[in-house]
């Protein structure tokens, strides 16, 4: 007998790459949106009652081996030189078991929060659980060295963790961290895999101080733990100008932070539609920067995701509550587009069109928010208020 579809009703649909539907229904059948609509259901539908259906979220950018934290490292407004050192002599005695732990904790947490996809930086090798919890994972292998060797020792292991992981990516985590050099062979890596690659970047103004003047906070910390070359730094004139066009020429890639690329540098940024910028509120205010450009960078239409960053320097990997975060604090922000960063761009940004929207074809990854909303704005108002559930129990 041939299985029947799942028909669900509830007052707002909200498929975020089309308009929010008040009244609507979806049908879904083998694990996949087949279709949705508003008004009444073509039959007899489930009715949610006083709720939102949304598309799952996603996570563009986190850490999960730092998910065993069960606080921030270090204090709100810790300069990011500091951050790292703390973070370094903290973490110095993880093993691959411990690692994959917390990996594994992560999940559980990012599944439990409604995320569906998670771009993530591992430190290979590594292991992951083979119970998901539904997560897909993009999991980037992180190259860190400012040695040649060291850049070496690293993007061997990151080549084996291409080889090992279908849907995995390379990244070269920083300006401060990796020479132009390792830099440019984690991009021919990219390229000859077609993969993606993510970066952390412009994410303290002491970045810019380094790569324009090759001193100032970052350059003591890179003495202090005896990793400094004097061949380095200072990086050519308009450093984030020339990394921009650098990395436009992976596949795709993702700029992690930005926070402190200035108007000339997110025009650059805007020429290229494979770039993403991934903006992690909670950790951007952990540190205390300046406001985040983002409401620039989406007026010239750069694609923004969201993302945690790690427990490390986040209180947990709630996605939604990223997007809450702005909703309360942001309202120069079209609420709408803080909808689709949490959700649509980060699919984008990590190459998926099937995860992050509700349309025919997509999967079932759904979940919801309660609202009694009559309007979009009271829509966007629970949103702010409420927590998003996943929707569990799905046809499958
Ligand atoms: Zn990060």
């Amino acid at each position: 007998m041939k299985r029947q579809s799942q028909m669900l009703s509830a007052r707002w649909i909200v498929p975020v790459t089309s308009e929010p539907i008040h009244g609507g229904w979806l049908e879904i059948d083998g694990g996949q949106v087949v279709d949705f609509g508003p008004g009444a259901a073509p039959r007899s539908a489930h009715d949610l009652g006083d709720v939102a259906v949304l598309p799952g979220l996603v996570n563009a950018h986190t850490h999960l081996e730092f998910s065993d934290c069960s606080e921030m490292v270090g204090f709100p407004g810790i300069s990011l030189p500091e951050w790292i050192g703390q973070v370094v002599s903290t973490r110095r005695a993880t093993d691959e078991a411990s690692r994959s732990e917390a990996i594994e904790c992560g999940m559980r947490e990012c599944a439990r929060t409604g995320t569906c996809l998670v771009g993530e930086i591992a430190t290979p090798p590594c292991h992951y659980p083979s119970e998901t919890n539904g997560i897909d994972l993009i999991s980037f292998a992180e190259v860190l060295g400012l040695t040649s060797e060291r850049g070496t020792e690293r993007l061997d292991v990151a080549k084996a963790h291409l080889g090992l992981q279908a849907c995995s990516g390379v990244s070269p985590h920083a300006p401060y961290s990796i020479s132009r050099e390792t830099l440019d062979r984690c991009l021919q890596l990219a390229n000859v895999t077609n993969r993606l690659l993510a970066m952390h970047v412009a994410e303290s103004p002491y970045e810019r101080e380094l790569l324009q003047t090759g001193a100032g906070p970052f350059a003591e910390a890179l003495k202090s733990m005896g990793v400094w070359r004097d061949d380095l730094f200072p990086w050519p004139t308009d450093p984030f100008l020339w990394l921009i066009e650098k990395l436009a020429q992976a596949p795709r890639s993702l700029l992690i932070h930005a926070n402190d690329l200035n108007d000339a540098e997110i025009a650059k940024l805007s020429e290229y539609p494979q770039m993403t910028v991934v903006y992690c509120p909670r950790t951007h205010h952990f540190f205390q920067y300046e406001p985040h450009p983002v409401a620039t960078m989406l007026l010239h239409g750069v694609r923004v995701a969201l993302g945690t960053d790690s427990r490390a320097s986040n209180p947990d990997l709630n996605l939604w509550r990223e997007a809450q975060f702005l909703w309360q604090h942001r309202v120069d922000l079209a609420p709408q587009s803080v909808l689709r960063m949490a959700t649509w761009s980060g699919s984008e940004a990590l190459g998926r069109n099937d995860v992050g929207c509700i349309r025919p074809g997509c999967l079932a990854k759904l979940g919801f928010v309660r609202s009694s909303a009559s309007t979009e704005e009271e829509l966007f108002r629970d949103f702010a208020a409420h927590d998003y559930v996943p929707l569990g129990g799905l046809n499958s």
